[in-house]
């Protein structure tokens, strides 16, 4: 069963990666629209540049650190960053069964 969701190294992380990717998403309107915002929320543009770095940051950095195999540790958000490729490495983490340094999977 190759494409049963329930085995996937993330499963038990998913809100997590969840919660973490909208917050990066949400910083990343926050970087490219940053006058509109500053517009709609009456806040000034430095104030929401410097929040949508900072929530970007804080979500990639929480991304890269606590999203792990659950049993060896690896860090499986850093992993498909620095392992695959650009346009691959989102469908990765979200497929993979198999650990690639302990080779367990979440069965
Ligand atoms: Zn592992």
């Amino acid at each position: 069963m190759k494409n049963n969701k329930n085995k996937t190294l993330i499963h038990s992380q998913k809100g997590k990666l969840l919660f973490l990717g909208s917050v990066l998403i949400i910083g990343g309107i926050g970087f490219l629209f940053p006058e509109y915002l500053s517009h709609l929320l009456s806040m000034d543009r430095f104030f929401i540049n410097i929040t949508a770095t900072l929530l970007s940051m804080v979500a990639f950095i929480g991304a890269s650190l606590s999203i792990k195999c659950q049993h060896c540790g690896l860090r499986l958000v850093w992993y498909a960053l620095s392992k695959k490729s650009l346009g691959a490495w989102v469908g990765w983490l979200l497929r993979v069964e198999e650990c690639p340094r302990c080779e367990k999977s979440n069965v």
